[in-house]
C-alpha cells in the first residue's frame, strides 16, 4: 500500500469545481486518473490510474496553486466497518504499511451539516488515538508528514497524509477567525483570511507596512478598509454608500463617493483592494488595467462567481490578467483561492 490517491476538501456545493480543477492539473502533470465527487459532500477524491508514489505526487501537485481545494491529502486507505468498541486497532494495523513516519495527527470530517455532527466524536477520538500513537512511538517530530483521518461516519474513514509545506495547517483546511468587534462588517474576515493564508508571514510584514497607501473600491461600510487601517495603511474608500463613522474618525480614511470603474488616484498607491459586486471579467479587466498603468503595486480582490461554469469563468479571468501583465512586461504572481469566508466568490491576490 505505497500508492497514493488524492483527497481534497472543498466548500460543500463546489465539488464540481474542485473536481474540474484537479482533473485539469493532473492532465497537465501527465497523471492519468479519474475523480469521484458527490454533490454537497464537501470533498473530492482523485483516483490515480497509475501507481503514484507519495513523494512524486507531492512534487507534482502544489496545494498553493489549487483554487477550490481547502486541503490536499495524499490518501492511503479507506477504512470501512471499524468496530465501534475498538476503532484504533485497524487504524494501527494500517499505519504499519505507511511509506513514511508522521509528526502529528488530525481527526476531522467534511464541512457539511451532517458531517458536523461527527465533530464531537472526532474530538473525543483524538485523545485516545494520540495516546496510542505516542505509547507505540509512532510519531516522529522530525517528519514533515502529518496523519489525517477523515471520518465519513463513525465507522468509516479515509486515512491519508499531508506534507507540512504543501497543505493547509488548519483542521479541515479551515482558517477559523473571530469577527473583530470593532470592524464595520463581517466582510472584513474575507480580507483578513486572504492576508493570513495567501501571503507568507514574511510577505505580509513586507507588503503590508505602516505608512503605506491603498484604494478600496466598493468600500462601504468599511470592513476591508478597516483591515488596512489596522495596519496603519492610509486608505481612499470609493463607494456611493455610507462609511462607518468610527472608522472615519481614525483620520486614516478618505471617503470619495465615486464610481469604482472610473476613479483613479492622483498618485500611485501600494494596494488596490476591491469587493465590488460586479461581473468577474469586468473586475479582472479593471484590476489588470490599474496594475498595467502603474496605479498600484499590489492588489487583493474578489471575483464573484456566476451560478454556472464557475471554474471556466475563474480560469478566463486568470488568463485575462496573466495576458495583460505579460503584455506589459510585468512579472507578478497571481494567487487565487476559494477561501473559507468566501461564498459565491474567489479571492485573488497579485503581488
Ligand atoms: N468590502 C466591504 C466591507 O468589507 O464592508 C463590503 C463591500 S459590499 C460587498 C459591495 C460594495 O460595492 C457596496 O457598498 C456597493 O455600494 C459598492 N459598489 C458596487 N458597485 C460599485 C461601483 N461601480 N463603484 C463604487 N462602489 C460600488
Amino acid at each position: 500500500m505505497t500508492e497514493s490517491n488524492l483527497l481534497l476538501y472543498c466548500r460543500p456545493g463546489f465539488e464540481k469545481e474542485c473536481a474540474a480543477e484537479i482533473m485539469d492539473i493532473s492532465t497537465r502533470a501527465n497523471l492519468p486518473g479519474y475523480v469521484k465527487a458527490r454533490d454537497n459532500s464537501g470533498y473530492v477524491v482523485f483516483m490515480s490510474s497509475t501507481a503514484s508514489k507519495l513523494d512524486s505526487l507531492n512534487q507534482q501537485i502544489s496545494f498553493q496553486t489549487l483554487i477550490f481545494a481547502r486541503q490536499l491529502i495524499f490518501m492511503q486507505a479507506l477504512l470501512r466497518d471499524l468496530p465501534v468498541d475498538d476503532r484504533i486497532s485497524p487504524i494501527m494495523d494500517t499505519l504499519q504499511n505507511l511509506p513514511v513516519d508522521f509528526y502529528d495527527v488530525m481527526v476531522e470530517t467534511a464541512d457539511t451539516n451532517e458531517a458536523k455532527q461527527l465533530n464531537s466524536f472526532c474530538k473525543k477520538f483524538t485523545t485516545p488515538l494520540r495516546q496510542k500513537l505516542k505509547s507505540q512511538k509512532r510519531m516522529d517530530t522530525h517528519s514533515p508528514w502529518r496523519l489525517h483521518l477523515c471520518f465519513l461516519n463513525s465507522t468509516t474513514c479515509y486515512l491519508g497524509l499531508t506534507h507540512k509545506n504543501n497543505s493547509s495547517p488548519y483542521s479541515m483546511g479551515i482558517a477559523r477567525l473571530k469577527s473583530p468587534k470593532q470592524a464595520p462588517s463581517r466582510s472584513t474576515l474575507k480580507l483578513e483570511e486572504a492576508f493570513k493564508t495567501m501571503l507568507s508571514e514574511e510577505e505580509a510584514s513586507s507588503f503590508l507596512q505602516n505608512g503605506m497607501t491603498a484604494v478600496d473600491l466598493g468600500a462601504c461600510p468599511g470592513g476591508w478598509t478597516w483591515q488596512m487601517v489596522q495596519r496603519g495603511i492610509r486608505t481612499i474608500a470609493i463607494d456611493n454608500g455610507a462609511m462607518d463613522e468610527k472608522l472615519m474618525d481614525t483620520g486614516l480614511v478618505t471617503h470619495i463617493a465615486a464610481d469604482g470603474f472610473k476613479y483613479r488616484p492622483e498618485k500611485p498607491v501600494d494596494w488596490l483592494i476591491c469587493d465590488m459586486v460586479e461581473r468577474p471579467l469586468h473586475i479582472a479587466r479593471l484590476i489588470s488595467q490599474w496594475r498595467v498603468d502603474g496605479d498600484c503595486r499590489y492588489a487583493a480582490f474578489n471575483l464573484k462567481l456566476p451560478m454556472k461554469q464557475r471554474y471556466m469563468i475563474v480560469m478566463q479571468c486568470i488568463e485575462l490578467i496573466e495576458d495583460a501583465l505579460d503584455e506589459a512586461g510585468i512579472d507578478a504572481e497571481i494567487r487565487v483561492k476559494h477561501l473559507y469566508h468566501d461564498r459565491e466568490e474567489v479571492t485573488v491576490i497579485i503581488v
